[in-house]
């Protein structure tokens, strides 16, 4: 469950190279899945309160930070930490012992695209190992990317261009999540299977029975509950 984190630092009044350190250790927090991308920073004489939403109770346990991140908790002092509450807006995410198999999910407000196929749920990224290099960066960035494809096409264009590209596994955007679920099957040695959202999913006539990649027939998932309602097993997307 997203929590809500109190941050005190301490100040020693160089507050312009401060406020930076800070800021910059929020960004490596965040490249390393262990905070959101927003925060509030409170000033005060001696010290600073930052406000922060952590993607898990243990988040900010230092076993999972990395090396950037212990880099900038030398420059900047933290006095305390404390988890006020729960981030009500979100769902609990996965707590899961042991993975079957994994979902690259585009998805809106979240902090992982990552899910696991038992329970359904994101998985925190600090919790698995990184993508690329030591962080996560990439993965943080193909959610920013559907969420611009997103709300270019509710807000803005409705048009062939972005539909596409969110509904097609053909598509540019697409391709990019099909390489990601690919090449982080190889470091995580499960299959990661690509989700393809489908805008329209409230209208019958929009279901398919084939896979949009390769023309196979799809296979039906027997829980109505699932996230996804079919599966193409050869192209490793469901749908
Ligand atoms: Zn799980
Ligand atoms: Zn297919």
């Amino acid at each position: 469950m997203y929590k809500i984190a109190k941050i005190k630092i301490e100040s020693n009044g160089q507050k312009l190279e401060e406020l930076e350190n800070i800021e910059w250790l929020l960004t490596m927090y965040y490249r390393n899945g262990q905070v959101l991308e927003n925060y509030l920073i409170e000033e005060y004489d001696n010290y600073y309160f930052v406000t922060i939403t952590i993607t898990d109770d243990d988040a900010l346990d230092s076993k999972y930070n990395n090396k950037y991140v212990n880099d900038m908790l030398k420059k900047v002092k933290i006095t305390d930490i404390s988890i006020t509450t729960n981030d009500a807006l979100t769902t609990d995410s996965c707590h899961c012992n042991e993975y079957d198999r994994f979902y690259l999910i585009p998805s809106l407000d979240i902090s992982s695209p990552i899910y696991c196929s038992k329970c359904e749920r994101e998985i925190p990224l600090y919790k698995l190992q990184p993508f690329y290099g030591d962080e996560y960066t990439l993965l943080l960035d193909y959610i920013k990317t559907y969420q611009a494809l997103y709300n270019l096409y509710i807000y803005g264009l409705k048009d062939n261009y972005t539909e596409k590209e969110i509904m097609n596994p053909k598509s540019k955007f697409n391709k990019l999540g099909l390489n990601i679920c690919k090449n982080y099957s190889k470091i995580l040695k499960k299959d990661v299977l690509l989700k393809i959202n489908n805008l329209f999913y409230a209208e019958d006539d929009s279901d398919i029975s084939h896979c949009l990649k390769c023309g196979n027939e799809l296979e039906v998932n027997n829980n109505p509950y699932s996230i996804y309602n079919k599966e193409c097993k050869k192209c490793k997307i469901i749908y």
